[in-house]
């Protein structure tokens, strides 16, 4: 069974948008993933087909509803389905390069998208819904906040992206910042490739690399360098 995901969405036309282009695309057309957006609205009851109302408590703006919700995602995702739920929410752990390899071994993901101040709390809770972060900035809704998340992990479906070990040097991959690239011309604007990586020593490239990534980390990132608390 290859990877599944569910969006429900109140404009499941903007998928799968981004996700349809390049070789997360040609993987979508070569059915190596699948995406199937609902729209929220076609489980609203009444005649005005309402999904939200005003917050409990006052405020401004408006929440979703739970009982819409939950139709919603008790439509797409029986009990005995294996796929996490997800909820976009900037309240959410963040989304990781761990997190989204997890999700890309796995049987898919069932993703809801949120819109205007977000969504009754009791929906999250009922159904055990993982909120998940795409950084610290708030966005009007939850729709590219899912592409984000589908883009991370698709491309890490097995298949997609091509050479198996592809990945492996790659930006928090083994817990550093890639390396500097380089490619042809040998000189650009009067700068040279480093002399090292057109050596044809892949032993002392293989160590440039570790050096460039480590030093980058350091300086840009030096968080990742220290000790995991969780
Ligand atoms: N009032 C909420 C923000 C609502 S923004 C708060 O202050 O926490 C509307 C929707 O956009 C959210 O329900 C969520 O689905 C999505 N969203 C906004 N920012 C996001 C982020 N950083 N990561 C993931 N989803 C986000």
């Amino acid at each position: 069974m290859s990877f599944h995901a569910d969006i429900i969405t109140l404009f499941p036309e903007l998928f799968p948008g981004p996700l349809g282009a390049s070789v997360l695309g040609r993987g979508l057309a070569d059915g190596l993933w699948s995406l199937n957006a609902t729209h929220l609205r076609d489980f609203a009851t009444d005649r005005h087909r309402t999904v939200d109302d005003t917050p409990s408590g006052g405020g401004a703006g408006m929440v979703l509803k739970p009982d819409i919700l939950a139709a919603a995602i008790d439509t797409i995702t029986p009990a005995s389905d294996p796929r996490p739920r997800i909820l976009m929410s900037p309240r959410g752990k963040p989304l990781t390069q761990a997190r989204a390899r997890e999700l890309a071994l796995g049987p898919g993901a069932v993703i809801v998208c949120g819109r205007f101040e977000g969504v009754d709390q009791r929906v999250i809770d009922a159904r055990q819904l993982e909120e998940i972060s795409i950084g610290d900035y708030v966005l009007a809704g939850g729709e590219v906040a899912a592409m984000v998340l589908l883009e991370a992990v698709v491309r890490l479906i097995p298949g997609v992206l091509g050479g198996a070990d592809s990945h492996a040097d790659e930006s928090f991959e083994n817990g550093l910042l890639e390396y500097p690239q380089y490619t042809r011309p040998q000189s650009f604007e009067g700068l040279d490739i480093p002399a090292v990586l057109t050596s044809g020593d892949h032993g002392k490239i293989a160590r440039w690399r570790r050096e460039q990534s480590l030093a980058l980390t350091r300086t840009r990132r030096p968080d990742l360098l220290e000790p995991k608390s969780s």
